[in-house]
């Protein structure tokens, strides 16, 4: 494993049900490192390019009418294997497929209000933060994880 970054998204019905706490909180108990984060109502344009790989499904319209509904809370969280193990701790795209545990798993049931999105690989991570980070939002300094004292 590596140190990776990946892109969480508390989606804007997870913001609604005040549900940015308890997400938070899972990622900064894990011992991820939070890197940035911003609550911003995002445009239907900037959600298509964050969802150009699905333009082509029927759900993409309601996706994007969903996403810019309300704000949602972008945040970049680092870490051994983020990507992967972040993708585990959202569970599955589908909740009724997510296991107890898992965000998915515990605080929704459809499928088009799943509450909380991931990157999906290490690249599509990169990709992701580049279109809602600039560099200087990314902060830079060292968590207890990167400087155990035992
Ligand atoms: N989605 C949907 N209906 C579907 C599949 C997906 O509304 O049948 C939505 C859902 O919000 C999902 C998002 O589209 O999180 C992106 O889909 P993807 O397959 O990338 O799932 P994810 O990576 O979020 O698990
Ligand atoms: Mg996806």
């Amino acid at each position: 494993m590596s140190t990776e970054r990946t892109f969480i998204a508390i989606k804007p019905d997870g913001v609604q049900r005040g549900l940015i706490g308890e997400i938070i909180k899972r990622f900064e108990q894990k011992g991820f490192k939070l890197v940035a984060m911003k609550l911003i109502h995002a445009s239907a344009d900037h959600l298509r390019q964050h969802y150009a790989d699905l333009k082509e499904k029927p759900f993409f319209s309601g996706l994007i009418k969903y996403m810019s509904s309300g704000p949602v809370v972008a945040m970049v969280w680092e870490g051994l294997g983020a990507v992967k193990t972040g993708r585990v701790m959202l569970g599955e795209t589908n909740p009724a497929d997510s296991k107890p545990g898992t965000i998915r798993g515990d605080y929704c049931i459809q499928i088009d209000r799943n509450i909380i999105h991931g990157s999906d690989s290490v690249d599509s991570a990169k990709e992701e933060i580049s279109l809602w980070f600039t560099p200087e939002e990314l902060v830079s300094y060292t968590s207890c994880a990167e400087s155990w004292i035992y």
